[in-house]
């Protein structure tokens, strides 16, 4: 079994399957992906529960509420001015060129999508895999601050690789799988909550017997 196999066995073990990603639609995943950024979890929580109350999931009501409108809903979020322009910026997108259908916009090779959702204004890598894994059913590779974290300290990364080069490393090495995939990102999010935060808590860590960091610091 290959290390980043061996980690991922770990994490499910210890926290069990996480069923990501926390939306009812694959348009909840986009507007979560989009208003996550620079925030944590609980605020877009309560951004999305502003949107499902006023009704404002859909594409089209996104396109049509007012900005100043759409700006209180998600407020929240933080940065909403700059993240309600971001939202109806995909919407506009979407509609004009992919018939106002995510499923139109997922179904085209993966690299071919990536590149789309790159050129939008807002949406970077991080953004993308996650909409590309958990709303486009896409293989791709979810990779964040916390992958970085998690794996630098394991003593799998260097912590000196950028994005791409993370992304590569861990789908040149798993399966072709995407629940893996999938469960692989929640797992080291939720690690990374609860045990190996900027500060960590190692002594009771499920990864301890493996980690790098542990070995020479604890
Ligand atoms: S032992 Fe400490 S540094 Fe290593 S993964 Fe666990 S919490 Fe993070």
């Amino acid at each position: 079994m290959s290390n980043l196999l061996h980690i991922y066995q770990q994490l499910l073990t210890y926290y069990g399957p996480r069923g990501w990603w926390p939306a009812k639609t694959p348009f909840e995943v986009v507007i979560g992906a989009i208003l996550t950024q620079n925030t944590n979890w609980n605020n877009v929580e309560m951004a999305i529960a502003n949107l499902r109350k006023a009704d404002a999931l859909t594409i089209d009501v996104i396109l049509s509420i007012e900005l100043e409108s759409l700006e209180q809903l998600i407020r929240p979020s933080g940065f909403f001015r700059q993240k309600a322009k971001r939202l109806q910026l995909f919407c506009h997108y979407l509609q004009e060129f992919h018939q106002g259908r995510l499923e139109h916009l997922f179904d085209q090779e993966l690299n071919s999508v990536r590149e789309e959702l790159l050129r939008l204004k807002g949406i970077g890598p991080e953004t993308a895999d996650s909409i590309l894994l958990y709303a486009g059913q896409h293989l791709s590779f979810v990779v964040d601050a916390y992958t970085n974290r998690l794996f630098g300290r394991l003593g799998v990364l260097s912590g000196k690789e950028n994005y791409a080069a993370v992304r590569d490393f861990f789908m040149s090495r798993l399966p072709q799988d995407i629940q893996l995939y999938n469960e692989y990102h929640a797992l080291i999010v939720i690690h990374c909550k609860d045990f190996c935060r900027k500060k960590p808590l190692c002594s009771n860590c499920p990864c301890m017997d493996i980690c790098l960091y542990k070995q020479q610091n604890c």
